[in-house]
């Protein structure tokens, strides 16, 4: 079968390897769609930094090339021995993390912060290919009223609702969200369902403030025409937002946040930011604000399955900005992402069936 393979920093190969078997405790997926995200991005920029490269990962024993893809959807064709739960023909997505479940942390519930954490499309084999293998604790089934093409959302959806748990949101909350990116816009939308009150999103590509605004945002703000805080003050009786999630990344939208942040307020820090950054903490301090981040998962797919089944939650067709083939997968996917074309995508999709 066809796979992209990361062989670590700006080395990415499409091969021919032999199908995956699934083990007792796995089942055998044939791949639907998968998206490209901010992280495989990343990883071949700036990589190798989930794909180890020098020595076998912990948990996994894997080491590059491995590969990519880790936010798909697809039906199940083969179950291992022992598996009872799923079905060929079952169609599924998968929660790509591989916990040890024996750590510290795992016993907490804090999977996220597992000290051998391992992902597939990071440390086992992802999606960017015909078949993959998944440990059954990984899989979830899917109502058939969620398309293949929405199932490869549930896993970024699923960080997004792991934001707004850790930001405790209350009902009739005022949030602000800086970015309309697929982050930002998966945020937006799960803040909503979750009883947000008026939300106010940040951002200044043109194609994203219209999808913020199809989407449900209250108010899309373009920080590059008007003054944010003035504007957020306007808008709210001078109070601004009791709750910024920040979807960015870089250090000017953290400066955002902070500006578009009230009193007492919180800002749950989303996007990722790889530089330090110069921020005034005084301003934190005299209006006690917090930051909080939000990195992943823990057990959030059933509630990201249940919002986009529901329609709480809506990503498909408008947030798929192109959909690729997995022979393109590199050049029209990854690679795509790092020209400056990219400002003018949402989110692309992968799939071995086109
Ligand atoms: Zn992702
Ligand atoms: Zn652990």
């Amino acid at each position: 079968m066809k796979a992209l393979r990361f062989y670590g920093g700006k080395d990415i190969r499409l091969e021919d390897i032999p199908e995956p078997q699934p083990g007792p405790d796995q089942v055998k997926i044939k791949v639907k769609w998968c998206g490209v995200c901010g992280s495989d991005v990343h990883e071949y920029l700036a990589g190798p930094i989930m794909i180890p490269v020098k020595r076998p990962h912990p948990l996994t024993g894997r080491q590059a090339p491995i590969t990519g893809g880790h936010e798909f959807s697809g039906e199940v064709v083969a179950v291992g021995d022992k598996v009872a739960q799923f079905q060929v023909g079952d169609r599924v997505t998968v929660r790509p993390t591989m916990p040890c479940y024996q750590c510290y942390y795992c016993k907490r519930g804090q999977h996220i912060q597992c000290v051998k954490l391992g992902s597939m499309g990071g440390a086992a084999d992802g999606a960017f290919a015909d078949y993959v293998v998944a440990p059954v604790d990984n899989v979830y089934k899917l109502p058939d009223s969620i398309s293949y093409e929405a199932a490869s959302f549930v896993e970024p959806l699923a960080c997004c609702v792991h934001a707004v748990k850790r930001g405790r949101m209350e009902p009739g909350t005022t949030v602000a969200v800086i970015g309309a990116g697929p982050i930002g816009l998966l945020t937006m939308q799960s803040a909503i369902a979750c009883g947000a009150g008026d939300v106010f999103v940040f951002e200044f590509l043109p194609e994203r403030m219209r999808l913020a605004k199809e989407l449900g945002a209250t108010e899309v703000i373009n920080p590059k025409e008007v003054d944010p805080g003035k504007t957020i003050a306007k808008l709210t009786d001078g109070r601004r937002a009791d709750m910024v999630f920040e979807c960015a990344g870089p250090c000017e939208a953290m400066l955002l946040a902070d500006t578009v942040c009230g009193r007492g307020g919180t800002i749950v820090e989303v996007g990722l930011m790889t530089e330090p950054c110069n921020f005034p903490f005084i301003n934190l301090f005299m209006r006690e604000k917090s930051i909080i981040t939000s990195q992943g998962y823990v057990d959030e797919f059933p509630a990201a399955i249940s919002l986009l089944a529901r329609g709480q939650v809506k990503c498909d067709p408008m947030m798929i900005s192109a959909k690729v083939k997995l022979e393109e997968a590199f050049e029209k996917g990854i690679k795509e992402l790092t020209s400056e074309r990219k400002l003018q995508h949402c989110k692309i999709l992968v799939s071995p069936e086109l």
